[in-house]
């Protein structure tokens, strides 16, 4: 059983990310194909099927090789049939049986999660949360995605819809509005859309120069990045921007380790490559709001997978769902 491998497939709304890993979570072979969402998303799961078929070929093994597909997918799970609730970005408007068309494409057994918790698992496997049994990732990207994992396993709540931490209330009344349809969600202000609007709104309202204008002057626009390394440079609009973010995201995770006390807390995302920037003015204000004994003994962390987190995490729900 432990020679046989597991496929991670991770589907996000422009690229699916691929890989053959072993049971240490090591990856033998990875790769990626485009996102088909025209026709309502309906060629996903035969591209995946004829992807998977033509990279054992190149390898040259068969699918005995392989003990089974896990796949994160950008959306709600129901748990019980492998269904996805919806999936706006891959245009599966209707609860889409991922579970059962990958199944039947491929003719191997399939394990579906959300892709924030692949993440999540495969931080815990192989990454930063270093073999620890109670994490918390958070993903900070376009958007802010959360993973939630106690005692080796994620929690999935009620309806699928646990560790949307991107959607806890930052700002009780107004702030800015999110896709979600709320406003004033943590995801509005730690996500790099939020970081770059708040620094769009600091240039407009503040009259001071510095490095970040003079990017804005000359680009027209600034990215997430470019506020981290004006920041870092001591530019004084930017750490106000920085500041801002590491409060709100800071107190958000102070009240979810308040509450699960975990060993870890992961950044990931590429919001998380700003580095010490970010965790250090992070971590000062997730000490000031945790409970003492949680402040003491849940410890922030930047996620070490990077981009290879969700089928590393993906190909652990093999491991552990169908191998058992
Ligand atoms: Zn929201």
């Amino acid at each position: 059983m432990t020679e046989k491998w597991l496929i991670g497939v991770d589907l996000g709304g422009t690229t699916i990310k691929m890989a053959f890993i072993n049971f240490y979570g090591e990856i033998l072979h990875k790769w990626e194909i485009p996102t088909d969402v025209s026709n309502e998303g309906k060629n996903i799961t035969t591209d995946i099927a004829n992807s998977i078929d033509e990279k054992l070929s190149e390898v040259g093994k068969t699918k005995s090789q392989v003990l089974g597909i896990g796949i994160g997918a950008p959306g709600p799970v129901n748990l019980d049939n492998g269904n996805i609730y919806e999936a706006v970005n891959l245009g599966w408007k209707e609860e889409y049986p991922l579970k059962s068309l990958l199944e039947s494409e491929t003719t191997l057994p399939v394990v579906v999660d959300n892709d924030a918790n692949c993440a999540a698992l495969g931080e815990m496997w192989t990454g930063a949360g270093n073999g620890a049994g109670d994490i918390v990732c958070v993903t900070l990207g376009t958007g802010v995605g959360g993973g939630v994992i106690t005692n080796g396993d994620i929690v999935h709540g009620k309806s699928g819809a646990a560790g949307e931490i991107g959607h806890i209330t930052s700002i009780a009344d107004g702030g800015a509005p999110c896709n979600c349809g709320k406003t004033g969600c943590l995801e509005t202000i730690a996500s790099a859309t939020g970081i770059v609007r708040m620094a769009m709104e600091e240039l407009k309202q503040s009259k001071l120069n510095g490095r970040l204008r003079s990017i804005f002057n000359e680009e027209g626009k600034v990215s997430a990045k470019d506020i981290f390394d004006a920041a870092r440079d001591g530019d004084q609009l930017a750490s106000t921007v920085v500041d801002k973010v590491a409060f709100h995201l800071g107190m958000a995770l102070a009240n979810i380790a308040n509450t699960l006390n975990p060993e870890k807390i992961v950044l990931g995302g590429g919001v998380s490559r700003a580095g010490s920037i970010l965790l250090d003015a992070v971590t000062e204000n997730f000490q000031r709001f945790s409970f003492p004994r949680v402040a003491k003994s849940t410890e922030i962390s930047i996620a070490i997978l990077g981009n290879d987190a969700g089928v590393i995490g993906s190909a652990w729900l093999v491991k552990n769902r169908i191998a058992e």
